[in-house]
């Protein structure tokens, strides 16, 4: 079944492809999840399993990468062609809002004066505050990006070295059951972060952490902007490389930090590696004792905290404390939490039992 799909974005020109094009309206709006049939009951019961399985989520549709050329035949946000996800995925806020969501990358923008320009959103549209961060950001990645004229979009199956999709490799690959949705996950925490009684300056910290985006070492040696020549470990344990997942979860130099806080707040947490998944757990860890939008930024000012020491590490010499480093996560969180009116304690109250001022 597979194969099929791989045929229809390869072949796209092919008698046979004009023939299904025919009958189903256009192929690769249906593959990519952007058409709804005409009417289900006309369909073959053939057709109508291959469109389901293009539907799958982590299914062999959403492992094709494509490569722009034209733009003509990659659809802007569904289609696999900038960064590891769909554009949809990456900038869920954003795609939510829009109402182009099925353009090819060629009706993204257009061309002024021998300049590419994107154009993403209708003149009159007025974008929430994630949606406007995410424009801004997806802008900037784009920046020296454009449809190259005359060269056709190439569909790549990255796990065969000819680029060529094959029964075999993807029977291995799903096999192997790596499978991953990140998405949901994402989504769930960012939607998490947003709510957190925090000010925006910290959610917006936040909104970088679970998406990746916060420039750790290993952030910009995957950008290019360092290299494996220069420092890329943790600047607290100088061990292993620096990335948000080591920092603000495994770093054996923190791991004393984390226990204090945990046990102010008497929970215990399994393991987690991911920080999307730890903020998730977090929450529905403390669901008992107090409301999520307070246990999130809870969170989200320790890792913040911790940020900052990093930061103050690296460019002002500055010294690891860890008595300094918790005490502050308890001010910072007890003092945002109640300008955002959350908390109706004093701070030695919040100090000594935090539970007792959450308790909904
Ligand atoms: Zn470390």
């Amino acid at each position: 079944m597979s194969k099929w799909i791989w045929r229809f974005l390869s072949e796209e020109k092919s008698i046979w492809s004009g023939v299904l094009e025919g009958r189903y309206g256009s192929v690769s709006n249906r593959i990519w999840g952007c058409q709804e049939p005409i009417s289900i009951s006309m369909e073959s019961l053939w057709w109508r399993d291959l469109m389901e399985m293009c539907g799958e989520e982590g299914g062999a549709m959403k492992k094709i990468n494509s490569r722009l050329g034209d733009g003509h035949s990659i659809l802007f946000w569904k289609s696999k062609w900038f960064g590891a996800e769909a554009l949809y995925l990456q900038f869920p806020a954003l795609f939510n809002e829009i109402s182009f969501k099925h353009i090819s990358v060629l009706e993204a923008g257009f061309w002024k004066d021998a300049t590419w320009e994107w154009k993403l959103i209708k003149g009159e549209e007025v974008l929430g505050r994630e949606a406007s961060l995410e424009i801004r950001e997806l802008l900037h990645c784009l920046g020296g990006i454009f449809p190259k004229v005359g060269i056709k979009d190439r569909h790549v199956w990255p796990y065969e070295s000819s680029n060529c999709f094959s029964v075999k490799s993807c029977y291995i690959l799903f096999n192997q059951n790596s499978v991953v949705v990140p998405s949901v996950g994402l989504m769930e925490s960012l939607r998490c972060n947003w709510k957190a009684a925090l000010p925006s300056k910290v959610q917006i910290f936040g909104w970088r952490l679970l998406r990746d985006r916060i420039p750790t070492r290993r952030q910009l040696l995957n950008r290019n902007i360092i290299s494996l020549q220069q420092e890329v470990r943790c600047v607290f344990c100088e061990g292993q490389i620096e990335d948000s997942g080591h920092i603000f979860l495994q770093c054996p130099m923190l791991v004393s930090l984390k226990w204090r806080v945990f046990s102010w707040l008497e929970i215990q947490l399994p393991n987690v590696e991911d920080c999307c998944e730890f903020l998730l757990v977090w929450t529905e860890q403390l669901q008992g004792t107090m409301k999520n939008n307070i246990a999130a930024a809870i969170w989200l000012t320790f890792c913040w905290c911790i940020w900052k020491v990093r930061n103050e590490i690296i460019f002002t010499n500055a010294k690891l404390d860890i008595d300094e480093l918790y005490y502050k996560i308890v001010w910072y969180s007890w003092w945002w939490l109640s300008s955002t009116s959350q908390l109706k304690c004093n701070f030695y109250e919040w100090y000594k039992n935090p539970l007792l001022c959450t308790h909904c």
